[in-house]
């Protein structure tokens, strides 16, 4: 049986909204709210939502990269939201980030072979010989060369950086990548390579992947299960084929008739949704989609919807698969 790699339990973080001269807290913006989800040894979980959907915050609070308000992560059997930094330091030596923009994450003055060796210096991992040598083997493992090794990063195209930040990723052999929208700074033609990449990595190297984007199609194929996001919690999550195939939350079905579907005979009606995704500063009461779904009921303005399993293995969070609030 699959064991759960990673296993996040009421993750919340809000950020407190200050006003006025003596900056007097008024208020918190709810980023994530009571988020709760396992990912498995080997698998690939995506997450996906709107931009303000809470999918990057709550990446970076799995590494601790900002502290969670509350909630609880264990990973490989030890509570990451216990430990002190100096162990969350060594911890992440096992979990580490592909971040959207390689450009940016990269620093320009280094060369890649420096850029490379940084991560094995900063976990205390081999000597300079052995460090070369890996630098040189990762390059190869994601399809560049051993002579990237001496260029900079503007010396390399789009594609390019993001292999060069995978690559980074792999140094120190982590268990888990959080690969925060790791393509969508590319052209739809490069996208497909990285993903490529990515898998044959993952099977390569028994990676366990968390995958964020704001599109559905991107995750699709790369996905075993998937999460989505919205407003800060979230609204489904089901292995990729029974979301894929029969959406249960409004939300998604509404993402996913944006997504084009190759086969004309199963052409999804597209829905609209109206206006935009409200302020997490100030989420609409009951269920926080209620202000664009068009299957709002009565008790959805003021009742929370709770997460819940209505098929095996699928969940959703939504009054119209729960009886007792509709009558
Ligand atoms: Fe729509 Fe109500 Fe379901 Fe929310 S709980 S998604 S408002 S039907």
């Amino acid at each position: 049986m699959t064991k759960p790699l990673l296993q996040v339990e009421g993750l919340k973080k809000y950020f407190p909204i200050r006003s006025g001269v003596l900056a007097k807290q008024s208020g918190y913006v709810k980023a994530v709210d009571n988020v709760s989800f396992h990912v498995n040894e080997g698998e690939t979980l995506g997450i996906v939502g709107e931009s303000g959907c809470g999918k990057s915050t709550t990446g970076r609070m799995l590494m601790r990269l900002l502290e969670p308000t509350e909630g609880k992560v264990t990973f490989d059997g030890k509570e990451l939201t216990s430990i002190s930094s100096t162990e969350m330091r060594k911890a992440r030596r096992e979990i580490q980030m592909v971040f959207q923009d390689p450009y940016a994450s990269l620093n320009p003055r280094h060369t890649v072979e420096k850029i490379l060796m940084e991560p094995l210096i900063v976990h205390n991992i081999g000597n300079a010989k052995s460090r070369k040598k890996k630098v040189h083997e990762f390059l190869e493992i994601v399809g560049l060369s051993s002579y990237h090794a001496k260029r900079y990063p503007h010396q390399f195209s789009g594609g390019q950086r993001q292999r060069i930040g995978i690559a980074r990723a792999l140094m120190t052999n982590p268990k888990l990548i959080i690969a925060d929208e790791p393509v969508s700074a590319l052209d739809v033609s490069i996208q497909a390579q990285v993903l490529n990449l990515m898998q044959d990595l993952q099977k390569e190297l028994k990676l366990t992947y968390i995958f964020i984007a704001h599109d559905l199609g991107v995750v699709r194929h790369i996905s075993d299960r998937v999460g989505v996001m919205y407003l800060g919690r979230m609204a489904e999550l089901a292995t990729s084929e029974s979301l894929y195939e029969e959406p249960l939350h409004p939300y998604t079905k509404a993402l996913l008739s944006a997504v084009p579907v190759p086969d004309p005979e199963h052409k999804r009606e597209q829905i609209i949704l109206e206006g935009d995704i409200p302020s997490p500063s100030n989420p609409p009461s009951g269920c926080t989609f209620h202000t664009r779904c068009p299957f709002k009921m009565e008790a959805c303005t003021s009742i929370v919807p709770k997460l819940e399993e209505v098929k095996p293995g699928h969940f959703v969070a939504c009054h119209l698969y729960n009886e007792q609030v509709q009558h």
